[in-house]
């Protein structure tokens, strides 16, 4: 079969191998890939500056936003052959921590958890892929092509899930007004998440080419172009998706009195700025506002993914997917065009 592959800590090492067919420890159930999602963490990887190969092997199968049709499971496996799934990227620690023993690996606290197509584990970006039962997720036939978009709308619903669960600290918490920097795929569909809870949502993006204007508006939405630092609005909820440091700098303490900052961008170290800590600190500590970071998704997200995806307008869904390419062209999906949102690969 055909895979995707790369050396981790290699720069441009990415290409398309031949591979024997997915072995049986990756799990009973034998999934024929569909498409697969490319995000920045992938560009991370292809650019040597994250990543890890299974223990023992050079390069690492890539791909962690999977969609695939069943091809082989075993009876009582809860799959059968045809239905439309989706494969969970991380698997607990083997200790396991406290967190991957309750089934949140998605807050491992020990770091040795592993994720399909990122960390020590080969991941879904091949003609067929294999899959433990238990960390698969069964789709609706009916979300189609829009299934690739549960990984990452699984990174979104955790940061809401978590987000609610730190609002609840005060009993009054009525949150009006989300803003969400960042209108790539996950600002979008965190935005469309708010838009679904009924609140008041702003989208920042920095990018006023492509659709993402119109995709924001056609949410009920209001898309502002410009920086953080300009806007007047003071959210009850901010959602962080650029990783930018610049705009992360900006979010901090940018809320209404007892807001919730959610960071979902991962960065780059090594970029400083001058910040008022005294100034911040004092915003922060008398609004009792939080600022936290959200990584990953569990099994819930993943179900509560499925959810939002399946109340959401399918032809706005399908708005996201800017552009398809080859298996044999993927590394093109790599290069960020200005217009992209969602690129994926075609397998089909
Ligand atoms: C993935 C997450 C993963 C994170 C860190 C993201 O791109 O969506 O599942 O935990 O990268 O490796």
């Amino acid at each position: 079969m055909r895979a995707l592959t790369v050396a981790p800590g290699i720069a441009n090492s990415a290409g398309v191998e031949d591979l024997p067919d997915p072995p049986q420890s990756d799990g009973a159930v034998l999934v024929r890939t569909l498409a697969l999602g490319v995000c920045g963490t992938d560009r991370e990887i292809v650019s040597g500056l994250y990543g890890w190969a299974p223990p023992g092997h050079k390069r690492l199968v890539i791909g962690h936003e999977s969609l695939g049709t069943v091809e082989e499971a075993p009876v009582n496996s809860g799959f059968k052959r045809g239905d439309l799934v989706v494969g969970i990227v991380r698997r607990p620690d083997p200790v396991p921590c406290p967190s991957c023993a309750a089934g949140e690996w998605d807050m491992c606290r020990n770091g040795r958890y592993t994720e399909r197509g990122i960390k020590e584990r080969n991941g879904y970006g091949s003609e067929f892929f294999r899959v433990e039962p238990e960390f698969l997720i069964k789709l609706d036939p009916s979300l189609g092509l829009n299934g690739v978009l549960i990984e990452p709308t699984s990174i979104v619903a955790k940061a809401w899930d978590h987000t609610e669960r730190i609002g609840r600290r005060s009993r009054g918490w009525a949150p009006k007004t989300l803003l969400v920097t960042g209108a790539g795929p996950i600002g979008l569909l965190a935005a469309m998440i708010g838009a679904q809870r009924g609140l008041d949502v702003h989208v920042l993006d920095h990018n006023d080419r492509g659709p993402k204007r119109q995709i924001v508006r056609e949410l009920g939405a209001t898309f502002h172009l410009g920086e953080l630092a300009d806007t007047i609005i003071k959210p009850d909820i901010m959602m962080e998706c650029t990783g930018a440091p610049g705009v992360v700098r900006d979010a901090l303490g940018c809320t209404a009195a007892g807001g919730v900052v959610c960071l979902l961008g991962v960065s780059a170290p090594g970029r400083d700025f001058e910040i008022d800590v005294g100034g911040l600190n004092r915003t922060l500590v008398l609004d009792n506002d939080v600022v936290f970071g959200a990584v990953n998704a569990n099994r819930q997200h993943y179900e509560d993914a499925v959810t939002a995806l399946q109340r959401a307008d399918q032809r706005w869904l399908d708005s996201l997917i800017t552009r398809r390419v080859s298996i044999a062209q993927w590394t093109d999906a790599l290069a960020q065009q200005k217009t992209d949102i969602k690129v994926i690969v075609d397998f089909a």
